[in-house]
């Protein structure tokens, strides 16, 4: 088997927050931007989105604009409010869950040798660590690719397949490089960085629709006979 670097996309693949992040994000949104500043999220799903690209469509769709560089100096300012808030949601909200299979994979993933086991999200990583730690999932990811290394999701993707590759000490051309997500923005970003992509169906999109995006092997769950053969290719 190929050195091997697995890159796991977290809302909706790993965890469900129970609306968690986007509670988080339009308390965020009020506080920064004043009462009724949540509103511009209204019209978007955050699905498969980075937190900077959440952020900027919610920026732009408040009536921002990037003159004088109105947009970008928000972002910062928006993302910190977020961060003080994502911690207490994830921890108080009811519908919390870690999806289907997750424990049971992370756990059989950690017996293996030459797989490096990353997180490849559009979160940043304090963001992305306060959401898995909940569900006890944040110490079975030792690196990723992370929403504050890029805005880009394939930008971002790239970062943390080369992460992996340093972990398993072998260049990154040397490695096969898997992503595990749920959202066609994932089957997306992997073809992008020529990355194989297995898609999951616990975050609203079918695993036929994956399948026929892109993803070379798609499961309704992680839970499902074959996703372990899928991984490790
Ligand atoms: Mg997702």
């Amino acid at each position: 088997m190929s050195p091997t670097v697995l890159l796991f996309d977290i809302d909706g693949t790993l965890i469900s927050t129970g609306g968690a992040g986007r509670r988080a994000m339009a308390g965020a949104f009020e506080a920064v931007c004043g009462p009724g500043g949540a509103g511009a999220l209204q019209g978007f799903s955050f699905a498969g989105m980075t937190d900077r690209a959440i952020v900027r469509a919610g920026l732009v769709a408040g009536g921002f604009t990037d003159d004088a560089g109105d947009v970008e100096a928000r972002i910062d300012v928006v993302l910190e409010a977020y961060l003080v808030r994502i911690a207490v949601e994830v921890a108080s909200i009811e519908g919390y869950r870690v999806l289907p299979g997750v424990t049971q994979v992370l756990a059989w993933l950690a017996t293996l040798e030459r797989v490096a086991v990353g997180l490849g999200t559009g979160n940043v990583r304090r963001g992305a660590m306060a959401k898995l730690a909940r569900g006890a999932l944040d110490a079975s990811f030792a690196f990723g690719g992370f929403g504050c290394d890029a805005e880009d999701r394939a930008a971002l993707l790239r970062v943390g397949a080369g992460r992996g590759a340093e972990q398993l000490g072998v260049p990154v051309e040397g490695c096969r490089v898997v992503i595990i997500g749920d959202t066609p923005k994932d089957v997306a970003a992997a073809a992008a960085i020529g990355a194989a992509c297995i898609g999951v169906g616990t975050g609203g999109f079918s695993p036929d629709e994956l399948r026929g995006l892109g993803a070379f092997a798609a499961f309704a769950t992680l839970e499902a006979d074959g996703v372990r053969d899928a991984l490790l290719g």
